[in-house]
């Protein structure tokens, strides 16, 4: 790996650090279960579409509360396969337009553009960060045929305002749900309210593989099926092929790992939310706003994101302190060299909160010492004075 792929690469913190998220920490709480069930994948003698993935397809549907999941390869394809699925059923054609947040990570974005459809971007919600039904609603044109919402950082978008927008325009409604495992509504999981969900499983997520992992969750019996076809070449009987598929499946051992982990979920998100609540107390400054219009037992606290107009100030300034803060993201879709088509997009809020926005380190393995130093960290910052 060159120097360019490695600044990508997660920072393992210095002894003393508090770290963004410990992936070693997190997985190290359950290494005897993880081990034992790699080991009984590696007896197996069978890795590809076996038993482990359906027995997770099955425990993840229904912990979700979804009649059926089906495992891929990543989070990037899930969003894809959804939409590769519902253009080969007929439902969405090359050229239709979907709606999408214009402050999302670009695998929303890339879903879209990779099927030929049209991504238009559209302002959040200034206090949720999260899609505006009525943004959403004056973008609608003739050529719109679908919503995707992204449920950023952990909190869910205004679902039902999307869901009766969509009924109304007749649009599909698809949830990007890679940073909401766990997020409620109504006593409803994150990936029940639209007509098909994405989950990424990459390893940082709040429920992560071991490697890269993917799901899509959906009430769709007809989409459950192509999505389960699409990701195996296309074919659902051995060397007939129904479509042109690709190949992105959930591995035996991910889905063994996730089986694992899976159990531990619930006390991860709550064990979130306690560190959410203790930041949300804790922190009083004039010039770190902290996340606003938040449900706290709702919101499954995959990113715990600030503002502040001296963002990078403050990050140096938790640097100095030990501290490990990280920014999602700091370039909107829009302004990437790999979207030329969108340069022309006029989203200046979207631009003010990639510059503005730090995410604090949080996870399941941060303890009430890391969380009183973020505290005090914060709280002590000077700022550009
Ligand atoms: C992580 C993420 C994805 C993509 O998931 P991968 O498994 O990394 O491909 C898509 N959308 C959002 C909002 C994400 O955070």
């Amino acid at each position: 790996m060159g120097p360019d792929v490695m600044k990508n690469a997660p920072v393992e913190a210095a002894p003393g650090d508090v770290p963004f998220l410990s992936l070693r920490e997190v997985n190290a709480r359950y290494a005897d279960e993880l081990k034992a069930a790699a080991a009984r994948v590696i007896d197996s003698g069978w890795y590809v579409l076996g038993d482990e993935l359906v027995a997770f397809e099955r425990e993840f549907a229904g912990w979700c509360g979804v009649r059926h999941a089906v495992g891929v390869g990543n989070g990037l394809d899930a969003l894809s396969l959804i939409l590769r699925g519902y253009k080969e059923l007929g439902v969405l054609g090359e050229g239709d337009e979907v709606v999408v947040p214009g402050n999302t990570f670009i695998a929303s974005f890339l879903a879209i553009s990779e099927n030929r459809l049209v991504p238009l971007p559209v302002e959040p919600d200034a206090a949720t960060f999260n899609l505006d039904p009525a943004c959403v609603e004056a973008a609608i044109g003739s050529r719109t045929r679908a919503i995707m919402a992204v449920h950023l950082y952990g909190q869910l978008a205004d679902m039902p305002a999307l869901a009766a927008l969509a009924r109304r325009r007749g649009l599909l409604l698809i949830e990007d749900a890679a940073q909401a495992h766990g997020a409620l509504r109504d006593g409803r999981r994150a990936g029940t309210f639209g007509d098909a969900a994405a989950f990424s499983f990459f390893p940082a997520k709040n429920l992560g593989a071991l490697g890269d992992g993917g799901a899509v969750v959906t009430g769709d019996v007809a989409l459950a099926r192509r999505v389960a076809a699409l990701r195996n070449y296309g074919s659902e009987v051995k060397y007939r092929h129904l479509c042109q598929g690709l190949n992105s499946r959930l591995d035996e051992m991910q889905a063994a790992m996730l089986r694992v982990k899976l159990k531990y979920l619930d006390a991860d998100v709550a064990w979130r939310r306690r560190v959410a609540h203790r930041y949300r107390d804790g922190i009083r400054h004039p010039r770190i706003k902290l996340p606003g219009a938040v449900r706290e037992e709702q919101h499954a606290w995959h990113l715990f994101v600030v503002r502040c107009a001296e963002r990078d100030a403050l990050q140096r300034h938790l640097r100095a302190h030990g501290i490990q803060a990280q920014v999602h993201y700091p370039v909107p879709a829009h302004r990437q060299p790999a979207y030329p088509a969108l340069r022309s997009a006029r989203l200046p809020l979207t631009e003010r909160l990639c510059d503005e926005v730090l995410s604090l380190p949080l996870g399941p393995t941060l303890g009430d010492d890391g969380v009183a130093r973020v505290i005090d960290a914060c709280n002590a910052f000077g700022g550009g004075a």
